[in-house]
């Protein structure tokens, strides 16, 4: 067979994960928690499967959950997506970044990537024939330099990929920056996907900047969204997809062939409990509790951090500790320190390694002292 991703690996995930069960490793590689699914949420489910919602759901998903992920929205950022035409339940984020892109990029199409990046867009990208252009984030800070990205626009650029709260550095991106991102766009004509995947996940203060909530770039945007994240049930693959009526309209030519609909009993379930807002609002509040709780036990550790201003995954710097390469040094902590995390640099332009691991911090208390304790060693 005629590859046609010649240059792609088996994800890092599921390269760490395995290690993680190889050498019995506490697992803070993969972000996933490892506390269990609200029991109320698990009820909704089978309640609706008893109800008999085992048939397929309609192709966009079912109704209910999409009006309520429409007032989710606008209660929050104050755009209204129609739920009848504008959104799309998913099989995760996963299926919705995948179907964006199938249903936009054509080939020699060009497609800006701020690295590190999520390690789904660029192979999606190169499978229907598009070009990846890489803008390298710089640490410690990861900010976006936007006269890069204007010099980098060219007659063939046809997207610009963002992702905030970021995977995996933990850094949003400001009104400011949606703002040049939303001049840029309209200036040039540009699709934006913008993965939110994080949306609720965000600390000390901080607002997620929406895409939906600038109406300019809004009209150019497919937003994807993962309850994966929001719910803890990584393992339910449920998402969603919002865009204007005729961006949507493309999305769902394609997500009727790749999936046609997702989980019916589920998407029952979540309309349900997505009306009660604590389900979501006090996210941000249990997760920064999490990486403070974690932060604090690393204290006087020889790795370098700056705190994770958004999703349930954090960077340490381990330049004082090891010349080795991030991926080496990983896979010395998975066999001989009996922990597995990501070496970021697989995530980067070129693999550039800036000496950076990522620690998913979604897990109960008592993982995290442990997890502590095997890094404190590092002295
Ligand atoms: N985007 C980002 C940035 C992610 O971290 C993830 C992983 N969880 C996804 C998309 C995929 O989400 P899902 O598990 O809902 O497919
Ligand atoms: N989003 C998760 C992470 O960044 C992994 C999801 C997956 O395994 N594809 O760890």
């Amino acid at each position: 067979i005629n590859s046609k991703l010649p240059n792609v690996e088996t994800s890092i995930f599921a390269k760490m994960s395995k290690m993680a069960t190889d050498f019995d490793a506490i697992n803070l590689s993969q972000g996933f928690p490892n506390f269990p699914s609200d029991p109320a949420l698990i009820a909704l489910v089978e309640k609706a499967m008893n109800d008999g919602y085992n048939q397929y759901a309609p192709l966009a998903g079912d109704f209910e959950l999409r009006m309520e992920i429409s007032k989710k929205i606008e209660k929050l950022h104050n755009h209204f997506y129609n739920p009848e035409t504008e959104i799309t339940i998913t099989a995760g984020a996963t299926q919705a970044i995948f179907t964006v892109i199938a249903a936009t990029i054509n080939k020699g199409d060009e497609v800006i990537n701020f690295t590190p990046a999520y390690d789904c867009y660029a192979p999606t990208v190169e499978l229907f024939g598009g070009k990846i252009i890489p803008i390298q984030l710089e640490p410690p800070y990861y900010k976006a330099d936007w006269q890069e990205v204007a010099d980098k626009i060219s007659a063939k650029t046809k997207m610009i990929i963002i992702n905030s709260p970021h995977n995996p550095t933990g850094m949003l991106f400001s009104e400011e920056d949606m703002l040049h991102l939303q001049d840029l766009a309209e200036k040039n004509n540009l699709l934006v996907l913008s993965d939110e995947v994080y949306e609720h996940i965000i600390f000390d203060g901080n607002v997620h900047q929406s895409a939906s909530k600038f109406e300019a770039l809004a009209a150019r945007s497919f937003v994807t969204a993962s309850f994966g994240k929001t719910f803890h049930n990584t393992g339910w693959k449920m998402g969603y997809c919002a865009a204007p009526e005729k961006l949507m309209k493309e999305f769902q030519k394609v997500h009727q062939f790749v999936v046609f609909c997702v989980n019916h009993p589920i998407q029952k379930a979540m309309a349900t409990y997505l009306k009660d807002e604590n389900h979501y609002l006090k996210l941000g509040d249990f997760y920064q509790q999490k990486r403070d709780f974690f932060l604090n036990l690393l204290k006087g550790s020889n790795f370098k951090i700056i705190p994770s201003k958004g999703t349930y995954f954090q960077m340490l710097d381990f330049s004082e500790i090891s010349d080795e390469s991030d991926i080496a040094f990983v896979e010395r902590l998975s066999k001989e320190y009996k922990i597995a995390t990501i070496p970021t640099s697989v995530f980067n332009e070129g693999g550039r390694d800036f000496k950076q691991i990522r620690v998913c911090f979604a897990k109960t208390d008592e993982t995290l002292a442990e997890a502590a304790l095997i890094l404190k060693k590092f002295e």
